[in-house]
């Protein structure tokens, strides 16, 4: 496919837009790509160049670029009521019902909804709830978050703290002084030579307990987790890693945050991640897919115990002094409703089930590529982790850029598949992929790795 940077809405791109996650020296040489549109898994650029979206946008076009209802749910609830805060006892009938929704089906007894606009927005509110639930309960001190290496949980600057992405931190006087790191869970790039999941998920653990005795358990206010890590390289962790991780936090009064914002809403093939992975936490942030992204919105999903401190501390102090002016947003809830209700309908858990495991069929016949070291994933959520020594795992060095080259091979064939961290391609298309376009990712993916060999 031809590239060609000299159209208007190249120039005026370079000129007047900022791009995140990007090198700006680059961008003012080589142009923007520019989308035009969608078509059911396919986006279509200004070129008129077709593409399969193999991740998703960002890991949140969960239905495609072409689903009416949700255009309709918008426009319905905007002609009705394009607006109405949610702060200081006022409501709104979407807010409502999706709260409502999103009680019934959460993967653990929770008790209430806090919505926002975004992942990190939703990161930054669990955060704060965290610390808000140990004051209230006398328990002042407890104000350190612990994330994971390769974790990655928004772009805020709490967020990017917990994130455990050194990139995310440099020159930006971050992470915090109150954040700390432990281990990635990704037993093929971190486990001892012979080391078992069992006993790489056990020695987490204990270095984890480790951590928390050292820094002292009153100083430690919560645990963040996605339970399946997307941008730090689509990790899954060992089967036991999450009991074995739970049972160290509950002995030491931490809570656990589960990041769903990827994994939530059927992307490892159950409604959340926490099903997929065993995890029972006390605050659940989600976003992206709740909508299927065609409008932002986030949430928190809070347990009981963390309610009913917030509510004695609210009694205390008058008021909860947090809150975002577009936080329930009515016509993000109305399309975020109509969402779920799609999701429900058609047994989009059911189709994933069954396309995921199609995908990783697919996918294994990547393993004897001598540039495929390790093939993972959950559901919809697939990577492989491409090395320069199959046998010692070495990796390639960070300059050399592989992933980003086979993925700039496959977007030219037609398929967009996205490097994440450690040399890692993932693929997470949208939900309602059919097995014939997953074919064409794993066509553009094998040439693409052929020509990259
Ligand atoms: N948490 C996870 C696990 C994510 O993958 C992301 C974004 O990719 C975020 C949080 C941040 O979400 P947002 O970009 O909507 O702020």
């Amino acid at each position: 496919m031809t590239t060609e940077y000299h159209s208007s809405n190249q120039e005026r791109d370079i000129a007047y837009v900022v791009h995140p996650h990007t090198n700006f020296d680059t961008h003012e040489k080589i142009g923007p790509h520019i989308l035009e549109r969608g078509e059911g898994v396919y986006v279509i650029d200004d070129k008129g160049n077709r593409y399969i979206e193999g991740v998703s946008g960002l890991w949140c076009t969960s239905l495609g670029f072409s689903e009416q209802r949700l255009v309709d749910a918008a426009t319905k609830q905007m002609s009705t009521l394009p607006f109405c805060q949610t702060f200081a006892h006022r409501s709104n009938r979407p807010a409502i019902e999706l709260a409502e929704k999103l009680i019934e089906i959460a993967p653990v007894p929770m008790s209430k909804v806090l919505f926002q606009c975004s992942g990190s927005e939703a990161n930054d509110t669990a955060i704060k709830l965290a610390w808000y639930h140990h004051r209230a309960r006398g328990h002042d001190r407890k104000v350190k978050i612990i994330g994971r290496d390769r974790g990655y949980h928004g772009t805020g600057a709490a967020t990017a703290s917990v994130t455990g992405l050194p990139y995310y931190h440099v020159d930006f006087n971050i992470p915090f002084e109150w954040v700390l790191h432990t281990d990635c869970p990704n037993h093929y790039r971190f486990a001892q030579a012979g080391e078992s999941e069992e006993a790489f998920a056990t020695r987490l653990a204990s270095n984890l307990e480790d951590m928390i005795l050292r820094e002292g358990p009153e100083n430690i206010a919560a645990f963040f987790a996605e339970p399946v890590m997307g941008v730090g390289g689509v990790v899954v962790p060992p089967a036991t890693y999450f009991e074995k991780i739970q049972a160290v936090l509950k002995r030491h009064d931490i809570l656990l945050i589960a990041d769903e914002v990827i994994c939530g809403f059927g992307r490892t093939g159950t409604m959340w991640g926490c099903q997929s992975q065993g995890i029972q936490p006390d605050l659940i942030t989600c976003a992206k897919a709740m909508s299927a992204a065609y409008l932002p919105i986030s949430a928190v999903l809070i347990s009981e115990t963390v309610y009913e401190s917030m509510k004695e501390q609210t009694k205390k102090i008058g008021g909860f002094a947090h809150g975002y002016t577009y936080g329930g947003h009515p016509v993000c809830a109305a399309v975020a409703l109509e969402t779920i209700k799609i999701y429900e309908e058609r047994n989009i858990l059911g189709q994933v089930q069954e396309s995921g495991a199609y995908l990783r069929e697919r996918l294994e016949e990547f393993a004897n590529h001598s540039l495929v070291g390790d093939i993972r994933g959950v559901g919809l959520m697939q990577a492989i982790e491409l090395v320069r020594n199959k046998e010692t795992r070495e990796q390639f060095n960070i300059n050399q850029q592989v992933a980003g080259f086979v993925s700039k091979s496959a977007q030219d064939d037609g398929v967009i598949i996205r490097p994440v961290t450690g040399d890692t391609l993932a693929f997470a298309p949208p939900l309602i992929i059919s097995r014939s376009e997953i074919d064409l990712i794993i066509g553009a993916t094998a040439a693409a790795l052929d020509k990259t060999e």
